[in-house]
This record gives C-alpha cells, structure tokens and sequence, in this order.
C-alpha cells in the first residue's frame, strides 16, 4: 500500500487500525517528491525531520491525527520560512508564530508538511509569476498548474500530498483545483481565520482545503473554521459537521445556472464536461434553474481595481526595514526603499501596486475605487437576489484548461479575463468549490459550484453526491 495515494479518510482508517504509523506516512511522503517533485516543482520547501518528530507523538484518535498537510506558502508555521514565493522574504524571513488554521490543524492532530509554491504574493492565475521556481501541470509537464496556489493543488494530484491548504482572493484555490484535477474549497469571507495569512487583499482572501475527495474537503474545512477573537472579520457562526451533512440524494435542491456564465468564450471541450456534469446533478434529483447574474460583466475589472488597491497598502510593509530584501549600497533612506522595493518585488507584484497606487490616488479615487465599491454592492446584491430562488450555483470553474508554460504569461490582461467565473465569489462574500468533471484533451476540468454565505455545507453535499455518482476523481496523472 502506497500511504501517499490515499485519501486523508482512508489513511485515518488506516492509522486508527494501527496498519500504519504517522511516521510512515512521512516517509511514503518524502519518497513521492523524491520520485516526482524534481519534475513538478510543487515544494519550495520541506522539513521532514521536524515533521518526523511531531509523527512519532502523532495520535491517531485525533480526528486529523497523523495526518501531513502540504501548506501554501504564505501561511505561517512557527520556526519555518514563509516567502510567499518572493524574493522579497526568501532568506529573509523565518515565522514567529502559527497562523490560527495551522494551530487548529495541530489541535486536530495534523501535521504541517512542506512549503508549497505560487505566485508572488498570490498574484496571478499560473504560478508563473513565482520568484523562486516554475511548477508544472502533472498532467503534463508542459503546462501550468494554475495559480496562485499552483504548488497545493500539482501536489494534491501528484500524490505528494493527502492535502494542502491553499488561499483564494480571486478563484486561486479553484482555479488551479479544476486544473489539477482536485478538489478545491474558498469558504464564505469570514468562515476561516486569516490571522497569520500574509495578506494579498483582506476584504477577498480566504483560506481553504485542496483535497482529493470532498469527504476530505468537508474533514479539513470543518478542522480550520469558526470565530477567531485574533481576526475581527471572522464570522460568529457555529461550525456544522461538514461531514456527517454529505448525503447522497439531491431531491428538492434547487440548481441555478445564471446565463452569463453560459455565453461562449468557455472552450468546447470544457462546456461539454461542465454541461454532462450538471446533466448529473439533474439525475441525482436536483433541479436546474436559469437565474441571471446581471453585474458579471464588470465583475473583473472591479476586482482589478479593489484587489490592486487593497494590494498595495497590504505590501507596503515590505520595505526592508520592518520586513524583507535589503538593499545594499544606498545613500539615503529613499533610496534604500526604492532599491529594497526594486530588487525585492517581481513584475507582476509592481504592476498591481502600481495599479492600486493609481486607483487610490487623489483625482482618481472616486472614478476607479469608490465606484468599484459601489459596482462590487450590485454584485453582491445579485447573488443575495439569486440564493433567494437557488440553492446553489453551477458553472465552469475556469473557461479553459490548463494554460502552457509561457502561453498567457507576457499577456497579463487575458490572464485577468480568464478569473472571469471564479472572481465574483470573492465580491459577493460567498463560498464555492471546484469538482473534477471529465477531461478535454486529456487536461482536467472542473465544474464550479457555488453557495451563499455559510453555504458550505450545500455545495459540500451537492458535490459529494455527483463525486459518488462518477469517477473522475479516481483518475491520477503519472507525472
Ligand atoms: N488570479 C487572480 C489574481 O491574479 C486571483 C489570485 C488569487 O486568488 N490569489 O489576482
């Protein structure tokens, strides 16, 4: 028995029965990403003898006891690096204390193994944009993983993982979960803490669970949920058990499908998966409604506008006194920031700070970002209109499958349009999931599903029901 192919519900059967040990869980771990990290790329890091030593106290009973879970590489895990794929903190940085989801993953019993890679400071929608190194599809290594947490989800597939979790400002846990061929969960804002998650964009992010199954998702989202007294943003609502809530049936849910999502522009062979995919969920019991989500169109650049905005105060910090890449040789204190700044920060990383510094500049303020705000309240509104008729959403996660290496990455504004499907969820507060649903031209797609507020459990239970029913997610790539 290969440990690293399993799902985390077979392994703690596993672990419960005393078949196995947490250590060997490690190990199996560490002989996965021998055999295949050299060519996926999906670790910038990885202490395996600190995870051996929490294995060898691991205790089984725990409801994630034993478990390793690959983390993306801008939560903090106290006494390892966390760069957020910059230059700006790699060899810098080192994390004085656990973010909440980390101490709540310890609490169950989980230990947190590797760094994962992903664009700089999650900017970006291929992972391409990282400072440290290029990680590929392992589906075929020609092609991106998707973004921003590119490395969470190329490590759930390739079996270097039982899970990861991974943050999603604007689509990048679903995003790179559809291409992967995984599973992957954004929580309503506020249903996770973000305290000590390095911030892209506050009123977006959200941290959660990339997984093989979505009995796994609803394990590990149930684990890092719930209030926390250290983010005044997170939401005072009991934490259900996400498990026990997956039943099989779909009779009475009812399913929208809003029809600007369903206009063209998705590729043929992904609109053929995501269209038998809901055929689907309609013999499971559900019931398809058409539903409109009037504001979609502007949905992209208003998220262009907030995410740059909220971007370039977040990344203010970085200015190599408090935080981050000193430059060296400088003359005077502006100098040593515009220097810091200059050799620190990649490409993408000063475009949106430009951007946001733009938008937010006096002149402009209320033309770009007061009017976003006010575009992102009718987007919301829409949804609230829609949840007041469905009980869930479906879509395409992305309009395409995975992007080749180099294919998007000198042409920023088609990469951005390419967050089309995904980005609204993070205006609107909601939560959705991303299911593998088939396969176009042997690449994964994935098949979005999308809830209200604190709608987890639907999705969960809705994506469940069509997992059991198909076995996509049962299909592994041999990178
Ligand atoms: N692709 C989007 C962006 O580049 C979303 C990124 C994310 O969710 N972190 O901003």
């Amino acid at each position: 028995m290969d440990l690293a192919k399993l799902t985390m519900m077979e392994l703690r059967g596993v672990l419960r029965k005393g078949k196995a040990t947490s250590v060997d869980v490690v190990e199996a771990i560490r002989d996965a990403v021998a055999e295949r990290d050299p060519r996926v790329g999906g670790y910038i890091g990885l202490d395996f003898e600190t995870a051996l030593a929490e294995a060898r106290t691991a205790d089984a009973k725990l409801p994630m006891g034993g478990i390793p879970v690959a983390i993306k590489d801008l939560i903090n895990v106290n006494g390892q690096p966390c760069s957020c794929g910059s230059r700006m903190l790699a060899g810098t940085y080192r994390s004085p204390y656990d973010a909440t989801v980390i101490r709540k993953l310890r609490e169950a019993g989980a230990i947190p193994l590797g760094r994962t890679n992903m664009d700089e400071f999650a900017m970006g929608s291929s992972t391409e944009n990282s400072g440290i190194q290029l990680t590929r599809n392992p589906w075929d290594l020609d092609r991106s993983p998707g973004g921003s947490s590119g490395g969470a989800a190329a490590v759930v597939a390739a079996d270097m993982a039982l899970a990861s979790l991974g943050s999603d400002t604007g689509g990048s846990i679903r995003q790179p979960a559809s291409f992967c061929g995984v599973v992957g969960l954004k929580p309503t804002y506020g249903r996770v803490s973000r305290y000590g998650v390095v911030a892209f964009a506050s009123s977006l992010d959200q941290i959660g669970p990339i997984t093989k199954t979505v009995e796994d998702a609803a394990l590990l989202l149930g684990v890092i949920a719930g209030e926390d007294p250290k983010d005044s943003t997170t939401l005072r609502a009991p934490v259900p058990d996400y498990v026990k809530g997956l039943g099989a049936d779909l009779k009475g849910m009812r399913v929208g499908l809003p029809k600007e999502y369903f206009i063209g522009g998705t590729a043929p062979g992904v609109r053929a998966a995501v269209d038998a995919g809901i055929r689907k969920l309609e013999e499971l019991g559900a019931e398809l409604v058409e539903v409109s989500l009037p504001h979609t169109e502007p949905a992209v650049a208003v998220y262009y506008i907030l995410a740059t905005a909220e971007a370039s105060a977040n990344l203010a910090r970085f200015d190599g006194v408090r935080y981050g890449h000193r430059a060296e040789n400088v003359n005077d204190l502006a100098e040593h920031y515009r220097k810091s700044r200059s050799e620190g920060f990649g490409a993408e990383v000063k475009r949106r700070i430009i951007l946001g510094t733009y938008v937010l500049s006096s002149g402009y303020h209320d033309q770009y970002y007061t009017r976003a705000q006010q575009v992102r309240t009718l987007i919301r509104r829409d949804f609230e209109e829609v949840f007041a008729k469905v009980d869930i959403i479906a879509s395409p996660a992305s309009p395409t499958t995975a992007f080749r290496i180099g294919e998007l990455a000198n042409d920023p504004l088609h990469m951005y349009l390419a967050d089309v499907f995904t980005i609204a969820a993070n205006l609107g507060g909601i939560c959705g999931l991303s299911i593998p649903c088939g396969f176009s031209e042997s690449m994964p797609v994935g098949m979005q599903l999308l809830g209200p507020a604190l709608g987890e459990g639907a999705i969960l239970k809705a994506a469940h029901a069509y997992e059991k029913a198909t076995e996509w997610h049962k299909q592994r790539p041999n990178p």
